[in-house]
């Protein structure tokens, strides 16, 4: 038994004719493709030593062979472990040093020199190509749903960067819980235009699709142009919120390119209800809007059919249990057979990340409201302590935003003698607009109480944020701090 080669095996071995994707540069793969590659690659990892529990790193740009080593590491019992590439040499140096792989695979065009180490390096091409002379379908290694399949590194907008470790049985279980929730049958063709070193694009978009047996789109990256042309192709699409906040900027989106799209969802960060409403006027189409984590895979989402209620998660997931701790808003729990054991080599963290009781910490905050669908108010360590009074973050950004020349803010606390914190601002302002920070802070005043105004508004071109569109507010404190001092 192994049950995610399985799992990601089941098309290629009852219909290995079937097409499982399609690059923008032409490549097409049939699920007997996948098969064949993986098998190749799972004989190279073998013949290099890999064994069960050894963990595989991959620096690499996006392409349909690392869809393969993920699969061959599956294969071999070997621990998948996708890194971002736009990783600074010191980042990638410091992960590696955390997870000792036992090789390293490297995409074919960058350079080596941030993955050297006392593993071995390997291109990917050259895994692809396997080994010489070993022609034998592959056999699965016999894995347990306990044992390990991967390890990511969670997107570390602060902190330092664990390694969430997600077994075969999480993988599994979120697959085959997503594609039954979203209604993927074998005609499905999703678009494609997520990183694959993260879990959105890995373990939810192409996961659901090998699950089902349906096909993709596999862009490069994202790119409007490219997205609006696959989508009269597709009738599924996945992405970030940025990407759609992208899309309706571009004249040539609206219900024209989208009347064959069935489904798009949104997830990794939060959705402006103002998105919401301009995607539905735009595309006559709601967006499903769900909420997971790294180291949880998915755990509430909006109906497929039945309201979806933008501004929210959605309900938990059948099998998925999400409890509030003490508070409106409360810290979000969950427990479940998607949610990790543990975090590589940081067995302190267990008692810090899960509850006695054996529910994971999220750090989100949340409320249900009266249909028990989840809203998510911001992060707990984002929460803001003014004066001993609770500033959720979001109920400030949602009131700037709606003021005229705002386009997007993020609300942070800043080190205050008098108060603890102080509630800060910092705002884009919509184009060919100049907000003026006061104007703005007394219409703020006309919602909120006192302590919840901002004391300072900065205006910025943009707000910083991560590879998948996550507003980075440690970043954004220390941009706070530093006007600060300039003062
Ligand atoms: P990551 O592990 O990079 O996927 O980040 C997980 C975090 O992203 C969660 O803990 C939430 O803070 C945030 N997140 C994911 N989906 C949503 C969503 N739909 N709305 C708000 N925040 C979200």
């Amino acid at each position: 038994m192994n049950p995610l080669a399985s799992m990601l095996l089941r098309t290629s071995r009852a219909e290995p004719s079937r097409v499982l994707l399609r690059t923008e540069s032409g490549e097409v793969w049939t699920y007997e493709t996948l098969e064949a590659v993986s098998g190749r690659m799972a004989h190279a990892l073998q013949g290099l030593g890999i064994a069960p529990g050894d963990r595989v790193a991959v620096r690499a740009p996006k392409s349909a062979g690392l869809i393969a080593l993920h699969v061959a590491c599956a294969r071999v019992g070997a621990v998948y472990l996708p890194l971002n590439p736009a990783y600074t040499a010191g980042e990638v140096a410091g992960l590696l040093e955390d997870a000792e792989p036992a090789l390293v695979v490297r995409g074919d065009v960058l350079d080596d020199d941030a993955i050297a180490g006392p593993w071995s390096v390997v291109g990917l091409g050259a895994i692809a190509e396997g080994t010489p002379g070993e022609d034998e379908p592959f056999e699965d290694v016999a894995r347990s749903a306990d044992d390990p399949a991967a390890m990511l590194y969670t997107s570390g907008t602060t902190g330092r960067p664990k390694g969430a470790v997600l077994s075969h049985g999480n993988l599994v279980f979120s697959a085959e819980t997503l594609t039954s929730a979203w209604g993927f049958t074998k005609d499905d063709v999703l678009l494609h235009m997520l990183p694959l070193f993260h879990t959105h694009g890995l373990f939810v978009a192409a996961h659901c699709v090998i699950a089902s047996g349906a096909s993709m789109v596999l862009l490069d990256a994202f790119d409007p142009a490219a997205v609006i042309a696959a989508l009269p192709r597709s009738t599924v699409v996945m992405g970030v919120p940025t990407h759609y906040v992208r899309l309706l900027a571009d004249p040539a989106f609206g219900s024209e390119v989208t009347q064959g799209v069935r489904l798009f969802t949104s997830g990794s960060a939060p959705m402006l209800v103002t998105t919401h409403d301009e995607f539905r006027a735009s595309t006559g189409q709601v967006i499903l809007e769900r909420y997971g984590m790294t180291e949880t895979c998915m755990l509430t989402s909006n109906p497929l059919d039945g309201p979806r209620r933008p501004g929210t998660v959605g309900l938990p997931l059948p099998g998925v249990e999400v409890r509030l701790s003490d508070g409106d808003p409360g810290g979000i729990e969950v427990r479940g057979p998607n949610v990790l054991a543990g975090y590589w080599r940081r067995p302190e963290l267990r008692s810090t990340e899960f509850t006695d009781d054996g529910w994971f910490i999220t750090g989100d905050l949340g409320r249900f409201d009266a249909d028990g669908y989840l809203e998510i108010v911001g992060r707990s360590k984002d929460l803001i302590i003014s004066g001993g009074l609770n500033v959720v973050p979001k109920e400030i950004e949602e009131v700037l935003d709606s003021l005229e020349g705002v386009l997007e803010s993020a609300v942070v606390g800043r080190p205050d003698l008098d108060f603890g914190e102080v509630v800060v601002a910092v705002i884009v302002a919509e184009p060919g607009m100049t907000p003026e920070p006061e104007a703005l802070r007394s219409l703020a005043r006309e919602r909120l109480a006192g302590y919840k105004v901002p004391k300072q508004v900065l205006i910025v071109d943009e707000l910083p944020r991560n590879a998948l569109g996550k507003v980075e507010k440690a970043r954004l404190r220390d941009l706070v701090a530093q006007v600060e001092r300039g003062r």
